[in-house]
């Protein structure tokens, strides 16, 4: 369904980010390259990255560690730059926007199951949770009502006013999760977000997901090292050293029988 990009010449890089609007892709990168500077090493983390992601799609990246997977997703989400290629999320060329625009374009349209975002230890878990809409200015009272729902949605109605310590592994990464899709985003990243939680419990966070995909057509990319939550995605892209080895499109690959449904609102 969604082609490797081979493309090259400047005119073709041009007319990219018109067609990745034509076709229905959300996220289309291209030639992603990627360098770490550490003063005394250089680290080609990212080299000649091409990904294609449609809308509603739920996309894992497994590869050995070191590979380049949260180097993938910090390019591709913006958070971090890149040094070659282009980025285009939803018809929009990330790395042209100035690092305000950005910052503000990934406050309302995606949201971050990151082990590093952990949840601030003094606020309780609706705090946590309404912290998007109130960045991105949405009123106390509406931000609120928004949380609880979210809340709701991952089962946690009754542990709303706990703070993070008072949670579980698996309840912490439950408000993770809510705090990730209170805005609606069109696109939400994961980094290994069951990587610390027992298997039980992990099972429960990828069915989760893979509810909100179908339910609210929200596109996910994943990073996980499990093979069993990579099986419930749509696709696996397979990485190695920098680079795409297997973008899960080829015919040894079939699509599996789940329906992608249609965009959500926001996206
Ligand atoms: P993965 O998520 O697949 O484990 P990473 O994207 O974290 O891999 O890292 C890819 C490579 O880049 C690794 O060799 C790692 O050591 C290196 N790397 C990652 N972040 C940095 C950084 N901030 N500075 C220098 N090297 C980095
Ligand atoms: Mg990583």
């Amino acid at each position: 369904m969604v082609n490797v990009v081979t493309k090259g010449s400047p005119a073709e890089c041009r007319s990219f980010a018109q067609e990745t609007c034509l076709q229905d892709l959300i996220i289309a990168a291209h030639g992603l390259h990627k360098t770490y500077d550490t003063g005394s090493v250089q680290v080609h983390a990212l080299r000649g990255v091409n990904l294609e992601v449609a809308r509603g799609e739920m996309v894992a990246i497994m590869g050995p560690s070191g590979c380049g997977k949260t180097t993938l997703l910090n390019c591709l989400s913006g958070l971090d730059e890149i040094d070659e290629g282009q980025v285009v999320i939803d018809g929009v060329v990330l790395h042209q926007l100035a690092d305000d625009q950005r910052s503000d374009y990934r406050a309302r349209r995606m949201g971050f199951v990151f082990q590093l975002y952990n949840l601030l230890p003094v606020l309780s878990a609706v705090e946590n949770v309404e912290m998007p809409l109130l960045v991105s200015g949405v009123g106390a009272r509406e931000a609120r009502r928004r949380s609880m729902e979210m809340l709701d949605l991952v089962g946690l109605t009754d542990r709303a006013r706990h703070a993070p310590g008072e949670l579980s592994g698996g309840e912490r990464q439950r408000v993770t999760i809510a705090r990730a899709l209170v805005n609606q985003p069109g696109i939400v990243w994961a980094d290994e977000p069951t990587g610390d939680l027992d298997s039980e419990t992990a099972g429960g966070i990828i069915d989760l997901m893979c509810d909100l995909n179908r339910t609210n057509g929200q596109t996910f990319v994943l990073v996980t090292h499990s093979d069993e939550v990579g099986k419930r995605a749509h696709r696996i892209v397979r990485m190695r050293d920098g680079e795409i080895v297997d973008d899960g499109n080829g015919p040894d690959n079939p699509q599996p029988s789940t329906t992608i449904t249609s965009a959500s609102s926001e996206s």
